[in-house]
């Protein structure tokens, strides 16, 4: 699932491959905006808010959000389409094409007005507005909620997905469904959750233990049965309707 560093990485490729460009062809795939044309409006700006992505083009602006499987591919005109019935929008200038695939939201917004989609998040740990106190005043405002939820409501703070909810737990000792209440130093859990994007967020292969090596990124996503990494007790998981969970019974609690 994608998170806030794939989507921050996401928009800074958008942007160099689209901005001061002038479209030439957009081709959306969505009925309601099939008609929608920007053809020859030039290409402003690409910004990222948390998980959501924001292409501004003369006055409209293309917010997408990648949900859980969506992608932007940047490549250079003419490039074979893979996955073409998966295919949101093409987007070309020139020499430049950007597809956005399996988009989870893909919409056309008003560009004065586009900021109203994300006025819900919390402080983007990847923002120039992050702001920590208020990002653990909200993470802990519902003492009794599971910390990996917590982490995950980006009207909480926005960026975290399900791999650094699980690594962060696992950091702080604590089981992704103890509650948020549990958590001695809330002020330091999102200063280490805006540390790991952070660091991520120019990165193809995301690392939390500080090691990219293959099969030594992380601490415990996706290593069920395998050795913890501190205490050698093999890693447990879960899986409810919504989402996974990866844990160490021995080192959290
Ligand atoms: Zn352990």
């Amino acid at each position: 699932m994608p998170e806030g560093d794939t989507v921050f990485h996401t928009a800074a490729n958008l942007r160099n491959a689209l901005v001061g460009k002038t479209l030439t062809r957009c081709d959306i795939r969505v009925p309601r905006y099939a008609t929608v044309d920007l053809i020859g409006n030039t290409v402003d700006e690409v910004i990222s808010r948390g998980k959501h992505l924001f292409i501004r083009v003369g006055a409209a602006s293309i917010h997408s959000h990648l949900k859980m499987d969506g992608s932007w591919r940047v490549g250079a005109k003419g490039t074979p389409q893979r996955q073409a019935h998966k295919i949101r929008i093409i987007l070309e200038t020139a020499d430049i094409q950007a597809l956005g695939i399996d988009l989870g939201v893909l919409e056309i917004l008003d560009r004065d007005n586009d900021m109203d989609a994300v006025a819900h998040l919390g402080p983007d740990l990847l923002g120039d507005d992050w702001d920590p106190e208020r990002a653990a005043a909200n993470l802990t405002q519902d003492p009794d909620r599971p910390i990996a939820q917590a982490l995950l409501d980006q009207r909480n703070l926005a960026g975290v997905g399900n791999v650094y909810a699980n690594e962060l737990c696992f950091l702080f000792g604590r089981l992704p469904i103890s509650p948020v209440s549990s958590l001695t130093d809330p002020l330091r859990t999102v200063k280490q959750a805006q540390k790991m994007l952070w660091a991520n967020r120019t990165r193809t292969n995301r690392t939390t233990t500080g090691n990219s090596r293959r099969g030594q990124e992380l601490w415990v996503y996706g290593r069920a049965g395998e050795p913890c990494r501190r205490c050698g007790t093999p890693i447990s998981r879960d899986e409810d309707t919504e989402r996974v969970t990866y844990w160490c019974p021995s080192c959290q609690r």
